[in-house]
């Protein structure tokens, strides 16, 4: 287990993201540490796109970071309220935080800021601070997922040594929904290792014990990832494993690509897809909406951008336009109902007129309120 730790202050705090997409909703991001010692077998951290050096064998403990983060919330004028995902290149949970609460600092400071958080780990050790993600979804809107991808335990073992088993967290996601059903919980059904994780049986078992814990979605993806490092790290653990056996089928499928086949991936989807209606889940987020002039915006954009994935999943083929529209409608600075009310809206910088003419059917709806409400 890795074991060397540093402590290091970083100059920025938090990350602004230019497009929120359907997936976490996330306007920032920001990591408590840098590496981390979970150590999953396929993490994509290890890939040059993160440049997270020595990722395998030091944590970065990063000092500061709950009174710099106050700072930056105080001071920024323009910085509106909009969800925060920590995590991403590491677990904001692991287990180094059991002792020094590092994120929990952190959370009291989002918390006190009032931002709603988004927030995903494969440790149970996050129910320890269900008393701060009570308060932020009381005051705002708070989303916990877990990450599972199997639910046999000696497998999980193997590609994620030092993360809680999965029954574990499963036990925390029924906890937290228990405890606090105002809290949005699920299951991040990611990444789905072809050959070993990718049989009816473990999709199966994952659905099931997901919405047997309360789960309020499961979200499912674009598979695992073969990516320059992190690959030969990947396949290097398989060679030496017990699992041996899937090095050849699994290369012979990806054939030097990063991801698997679109016809894989398409059989993967219908799969899962099917099993998401028999358990009933919903496979997106709910969003948070804000109650100032953004809300319609962002309501639309849920719509657009759901749709578009739903697309995605059924037919492999992305609705580009609704996409953008989507995504661009997160980002302006007033109200699209007002522009919409006032006649301008097709004088909307940087929108295409193809982007208006998906956008503003919903205007229209607005004030028969059920028409737009069934789809989010
Ligand atoms: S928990 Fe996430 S960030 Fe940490 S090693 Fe595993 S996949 Fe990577």
């Amino acid at each position: 287990m890795m074991d060397k730790y540093t402590y290091k202050e970083f100059k920025s705090v938090l990350n602004k993201i230019k497009y929120p997409d359907s997936w976490f909703w996330a306007r920032y991001t920001l990591n408590t540490y840098s590496g981390c010692a979970h150590a999953c077998i396929y993490c994509d951290a290890r890939s040059q796109r993160y440049y997270v050096e020595d990722f395998e064998n030091e944590v970065i403990i990063k000092t500061n970071f709950d009174k710099k983060l106050d700072q930056r919330l105080k001071r920024a004028r323009t910085l509106l309220p909009d969800v925060i995902a920590p995590g991403g290149v590491n677990d904001a949970y692991q287990p180094i935080e059991k002792k020094i609460e590092h994120t929990r600092k952190v959370l009291e400071v989002i918390a006190k800021h009032k931002f709603p958080i988004n927030i995903a780990t494969k440790s149970d050790l996050i129910t320890r601070d269900i008393d701060i993600l009570e308060k932020i979804a009381t005051d705002t809107w708070c989303t916990v997922g877990f990450s599972i991808s199997t639910t046999n335990e000696e497998l999980a073992k193997f590609l994620e040594p030092y993360s809680s088993r999965p029954s574990k967290r499963l036990e925390a996601l029924k906890r937290i929904k228990k405890d606090v059903p105002q809290i949005q919980v699920g299951t991040y059904f990611i990444p789905i290792i072809p050959f070993l994780e990718d049989d009816d049986k473990n999709l199966e078992d994952v659905f099931k014990k997901t919405k047997q814990a309360g789960a309020d979605f499961i979200l499912y993806g674009q598979g695992l990832t073969l990516r320059d490092e992190q690959a030969t790290y990947f396949i290097k653990k398989l060679k030496n494993s017990r699992y041996q056996y899937v090095v050849k089928p699994l290369l012979n499928l990806y054939k030097g690509q990063m991801y698997p086949p679109g016809e894989y991936l398409q059989e993967m989807h219908l799969k899962l897809f099917d099993l998401s209606q028999k358990y009933n889940l919903p496979i997106r987020v709910k969003r948070w909406i804000p109650k100032d002039y953004r809300k319609w915006n962002y309501k639309i954009s849920e719509i657009l951008l759901n749709k578009e994935f739903l697309d995605v999943i059924k037919t492999g083929i992305s609705n580009n336009t609704m996409k953008w529209a989507g995504l661009k409608l997160n980002n302006l600075k007033e109200s699209i109902l007002n522009i919409y009310r006032n006649g301008k809206i097709y004088q909307l910088d940087g929108f295409y007129k193809n982007e208006i003419e998906i956008i503003e059917p919903y205007l229209g709806k607005i004030d028969k309120k059920t028409a737009l409400d069934k789809f989010l």
